[in-house]
């Protein structure tokens, strides 16, 4: 009984930490930004769509992108737990993420909140443009992807707290380390919540 999500500002270290946790956790990690490159790498008609916006380092809209969800949590491998990265991202999306939770009559255990400062994420964002060519990590495209986050995506930090479920953790550090503070404070978390 795993349900997590990710969120934190580009270049926070989000998909790393996906990658271990899934992996600690024994749950299959989400990565709507995944799913969208892999869709226009292979040219598909939701890739096509997505492309414009993801190359301008605007969000996809919300019709999309939670009709993506929607599908891929009605598949069985996410039964017993799952961690999503980078969804939701608007409100709306929050909206979706309830009504598919409560139509499956489940909830979220925690949400993991992984902060960066700016200079800290622009300065990791332009390093991976080098390593793996990503078209959306130009330094203007960067720029509007944190905008964009700042606008659309740190207020729902607000509704979570709202609901108890927020686990600040500090993104800065080795990979392991980070991984080492979001587990130990998921378990602080449910140590306490079971008191
Ligand atoms: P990411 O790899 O998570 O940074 O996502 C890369 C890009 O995919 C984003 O800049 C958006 O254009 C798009 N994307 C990923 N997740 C979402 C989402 N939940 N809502 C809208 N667009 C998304």
């Amino acid at each position: 009984m795993s349900r997590f999500l990710l969120i934190g500002p580009p270049g926070a270290g989000k998909g790393t930490q996906a990658e271990q946790l899934s992996l600690a956790f024994k749950i299959p990690a989400i990565s709507t930004g995944d799913i969208f490159r892999h869709n226009v790498k292979n040219e598909t008609e939701l890739g096509k769509k997505a492309k414009a916006f993801m190359d301008r380092g605007e969000y996809v809209p919300d019709s999309l992108t939670n009709d993506l969800v929607r599908d891929r949590l009605s598949q069985s491998d996410v039964a017993d737990g799952f961690l999503l990265d980078g969804y939701p991202r608007t409100a709306e999306q929050v909206t979706e993420l309830d009504a598919i939770l409560a139509a499956a009559e489940t909830k979220l255990d925690a949400v993991i909140l992984l902060t960066a400062d700016t200079d800290e994420v622009v300065r990791r964002l332009l390093g991976r443009a080098q390593e793996q060519g990503r078209a959306d990590d130009t330094e203007d495209v960067i720029r509007r992807r944190l905008e964009v986050y700042e606008e659309q995506t740190a207020p729902l930090i607000d509704i979570y707290a709202g609901r108890g479920q927020v686990l600040r953790i500090d993104g800065l550090g080795e990979v392991a380390e980070v991984t080492s503070r979001i587990v130990e404070a998921l378990e602080r978390q449910s140590g306490t919540s079971s008191r």
